[in-house]
């Protein structure tokens, strides 16, 4: 039904961990590098043996910090992946950058020769303090810097991220961070409200109320204002977090929101692909023995020997999947055609009740051929979701 696949590739380092962050990533593996990379390629050649001529519409490298590794090491991945795989020509290439890796204008011009057409920065605030309160390794004047580079190498497709709802912080603060980010002219902007994961530094402070934990109430607010100001600034918003100058929509984040297949390659990546849902293992040195060590000739595409868990989706899954992957689509919302060409069954029908209720609250709308959630219910998407699952 999807003509393309998307490959996203984790790699699980950093300089130091920001304190807000539960990702699998590691701070003193650095000395693991060169034979992560070297995993990763094995891996990318293991899943794609199984099934030849994969089509592959768009390349995401995230982490984890992809912007610590050299061009050396990028270039070995990326032609790893043209040699195993059908890479269309368009392809959207992402990488996500921290502002610091991107002072000089020869990586950037390098990231540029290697294919890289998309970079996403991770800016997260204006505000000093708040830089040093997530421990961030990059002040607020880095990021013109690392967006003037990238576009002087030739990469024009920028994403920012911020991050709203800091502990101690007020609405101004929250103003002054989008203006920034508006003020860097890129064609991406990806907002996202503080979560407090259980074991991060932030949420021990929280916890121990060293901070205030902002409320439902001002994350409302600076939620509300910023879809605002950046829809009277030429952006549209077409997901919850995600907002785009038009047709600068993320090409590979469409990809999960459509819960269309995509492969996960490197330790702690999640894939969903020819039917399976599937994770692999998380430590990068379990990663690099157990790649090379078992045995694969028993496993289907596209489960590779680093595989830790799977399982079959079945078409219940898939489409409850589909449904809440597809409301975070605020502008497309979910197609009611395609859903039904896909599952054989009507949406309105199945779901007739709850979205009836729904609607009357004015939390979700009916178009000519769409479901989708309104303004009104954005920011509690999740309860919305909850009530419709
Ligand atoms: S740079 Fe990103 S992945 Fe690394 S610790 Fe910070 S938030 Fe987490």
């Amino acid at each position: 039904m999807f003509e393309n696949t998307s490959i996203y590739i984790h790699i699980p380092f950093c300089h130091v961990r920001c304190s807000y962050c539960a990702f699998n990533i590691y701070t003193n593996l650095s000395h693991l590098i060169e034979d992560y990379i070297g995993a990763l390629c094995i891996e990318l050649k293991q899943v794609a043996q199984k099934q030849p001529n994969v089509k592959i519409g768009t390349i995401y490298l995230g982490g984890g910090t992809p912007s610590l590794l050299s061009h050396t090491q990028l270039e070995r991945i990326l032609e790893t992946i043209q040699q195993c795989f059908q890479v269309d020509q368009q392809a959207e290439m992402t990488m996500e950058c921290n502002p610091e890796d991107l002072q000089s204008m020869q990586y950037c011009m390098g990231l540029y020769e290697l294919g890289i057409n998309r970079l996403s920065i991770g800016a997260q605030s204006s505000n000093e303090s708040e830089l040093q309160l997530f421990r961030r390794s990059h002040t607020a004047e880095a990021v013109p810097t690392a967006i003037s580079n990238c576009k002087g190498s030739g990469i024009q497709n920028i994403n920012l991220d911020l991050i709203f709802g800091v502990p101690n912080s007020s609405l101004n603060d929250w103003q002054s961070s989008v203006r920034y980010a508006l003020d860097q002219n890129v064609q991406h902007l990806s907002l996202y409200g503080l979560e407090l994961e259980p074991g991060t530094a932030m949420t021990k402070w929280v916890e121990t109320k060293k901070l205030m934990e902002s409320d439902d109430e001002l994350m409302a607010q600076m939620y509300d204002w910023a879809t605002l100001e950046l829809s009277s600034n030429g952006f549209e918003q077409y997901e919850i977090s995600n907002w785009a100058r038009p047709s600068f929509e993320s090409k590979h984040n469409l990809q999960y929101w459509w819960n269309a297949p995509y492969l996960g390659i490197g330790a702690g990546a999640h894939g969903y692909c020819n039917g399976y849902r599937y994770s692999v293992v998380r430590a990068p040195s379990k990663y690099i023995r157990q790649i090379t060590s078992a045995n694969y000739d028993e496993l289907s595409y596209p489960l590779s020997t680093a595989v830790d868990e799977y399982y079959r989706v079945t078409a219940e899954d898939e489409m409850s999947e589909t449904i809440m992957m597809g409301l975070r689509l605020v502008k497309n919302g979910i197609n009611l055609q395609e859903f039904e060409r896909r599952f054989n069954v009507s949406l309105l029908d199945i779901l007739r009740e709850p979205i009836e209720a729904l609607s009357k609250l004015d939390l979700v709308e009916v178009t000519s051929n769409a479901l989708r959630i309104t303004g009104k219910g954005r920011f509690i998407s999740n309860r919305i979701l909850r009530d419709l699952i």
